[in-house]
């Protein structure tokens, strides 16, 4: 076979009849496709929800894991137990505490990841069509992790002030009328992904005590509780219901993304399950990553590596808003996130983020476009920026590059109205809009909805 001939082979999938129905449910998610292109360095990638590992005293974080292999290296180079180790179970409960919530070392599996735990929940809680209420618009890794179990993701508004209670109770009454399964609400009350806002603490007792009158789980999704900006923590949603909430919680933030090391507080017959379901994933989880989460946590200065993460964060956010405010054109609106990664951008009426994406490319800017987070393929008219990795002056550059882009679509748009309107003598109908076939994604199938 020749190299020519095998890569075509590659291509074709002699297998596409074989695979189960749930694989047909997982395709690539707007940001993998992405990662390729934006990765380039000219261009300012305000896409990827990418922390800004640089600032770790890395010098520092070497020698302690030098010093974990030859001193603890028996334990961290060995098999462990499924639910994880003991000791580092103990420090997530006093991370919790931070946040109010009070666990036993019990309560807690650790994760591959809190993606990981997403993908256990999923895996124990959903049948083909069951429903899982979540955030319009959600985190995509969650619903790429519902989408693979085949779940009906049905999404409920947020405002400012975070998931809308009264949507949500609407949305439970309307998915009960309908007969179906309703497994669990999954939320990122804090600092939300992709839209930055905060469920405000009055929705927050309002949220538990509707889904307590439902029976409805709460799975509770916090990477970015400890990376506000202003003041404490907020008190999470387990804090006040232990036997209702599944919280979520993951070091890819406050420490780094690549020990892959997350976790779940769970009552105990879903911790139970979560067990059995890692052990039959992975057996256990790496004793080399949990051990130096661990020993991090035991021996540097991780609350102040928080706060100068914090700082940092904040600094970008603050260049990024400020640059909106002074760059973007009119007719588009955005979130002011009091903390983690992400602002939601809203284009003005009639632009496509998604059909725009192949433009700002080309102008060297790059975010993901909003369809991505929406399991029904809307909210192409929005467009998550993330500001946690480019430095300040990166970010007022790909902002410029981002209102320049804008400014031509808004022009073409007008220009193609004013041609309509000679060529017709009608005047523009939105309907008729700019044919997005002109701009859309080279990897048409890698940018379908996730
Ligand atoms: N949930 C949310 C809301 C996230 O933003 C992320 C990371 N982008 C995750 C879960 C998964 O993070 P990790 O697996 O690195 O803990």
């Amino acid at each position: 076979m020749t190299a020519e001939s095998g890569s075509r082979a590659q291509r074709i999938d002699r297998y596409v009849g074989q695979y189960a129905e749930r694989a047909k449910g997982m395709v690539a998610s707007e940001i993998r496709a992405l990662f390729a292109v934006a990765a380039r360095p000219e261009i300012v990638s305000l896409a990827g929800g990418t922390p800004y590992v640089a600032a770790l005293p890395l010098d520092a974080v070497g020698s302690m894991v030098s010093e974990l292999v030859s001193s603890q290296g028996t334990q961290a180079l060995q098999y462990c137990t499924a639910q994880g180790d003991v000791g580092l179970r103990e420090r997530i409960c006093g991370i919790m505490a931070l946040e109010r919530i009070a666990a036993h070392p019990d309560d807690v599996i650790v994760t591959v990841g809190s993606q990981q735990a997403l993908d256990l929940l999923a895996r124990i809680f959903i049948d083909p069509g069951d429903v899982v209420l979540a955030e319009a618009p959600s985190y995509v890794g969650a619903l790429g992790a519902f989408a693979a179990y085949q779940a009906d993701v049905v999404h409920v508004p947020m405002d400012d002030d975070g998931l809308v209670p009264e949507a949500l109770s609407e949305a439970i009454t309307r998915v009960a009328a309908s007969g179906k399964q309703m497994k669990f609400l999954y939320t990122v009350p804090n600092f939300h992904n992709p839209a930055g806002v905060t469920l405000s603490a009055p929705r927050r007792a309002e949220v538990l005590s509707i889904c307590q009158r439902a029976g409805l789980l709460v799975v509770e999704d916090n990477p970015y509780g400890l990376l506000g900006f202003e003041g404490e923590p907020m008190r999470a949603l387990r804090a006040d219901d232990a036997d209702g909430v599944v919280y979520l919680g993951t070091f890819s933030k406050t420490f780094a993304a690549g020990v892959r090391v997350g976790w779940a507080a769970a009552p105990p017959a879903i911790r139970d399950k979560l067990v059995l379901a890692a052990e039959s994933a992975v057996l256990c989880h790496s004793s080399f990553a949990q051990l130096t989460v661990r020993e991090y946590l035991a021996t540097q200065p991780w609350r102040e590596q928080i706060k100068d993460f914090r700082e940092l964060y904040r600094e970008r956010r603050d260049a990024t808003l400020d640059a909106l405010e002074r760059l973007m054109p009119a007719g588009c609106r955005w979130t002011n996130p009091a903390g983690g990664f992400y602002i939601w951008l809203r284009m003005p009426d009639g632009i496509d983020a998604k059909a725009m994406l192949p433009r700002a490319i080309s102008a060297r800017v790059a975010y993901v476009p909003g369809t991505g987070f929406y399991a029904d393929g809307s909210g192409s008219q929005f467009a998550r920026l993330c500001y946690a990795f480019p430095p300040p002056d990166r970010i007022r550059e790909g902002v410029r590059r981002l209102a320049s882009v804008v400014e031509g679509e808004i022009s073409l748009r007008s220009d193609f109205a004013r041609l309509w309107a000679i060529s017709t003598k009608s005047s523009y109908s939105p309907a008729a809009s700019l044919p997005n076939a002109r701009f859309h994604c080279a990897r048409e199938h890698a940018c379908e909805t996730n």
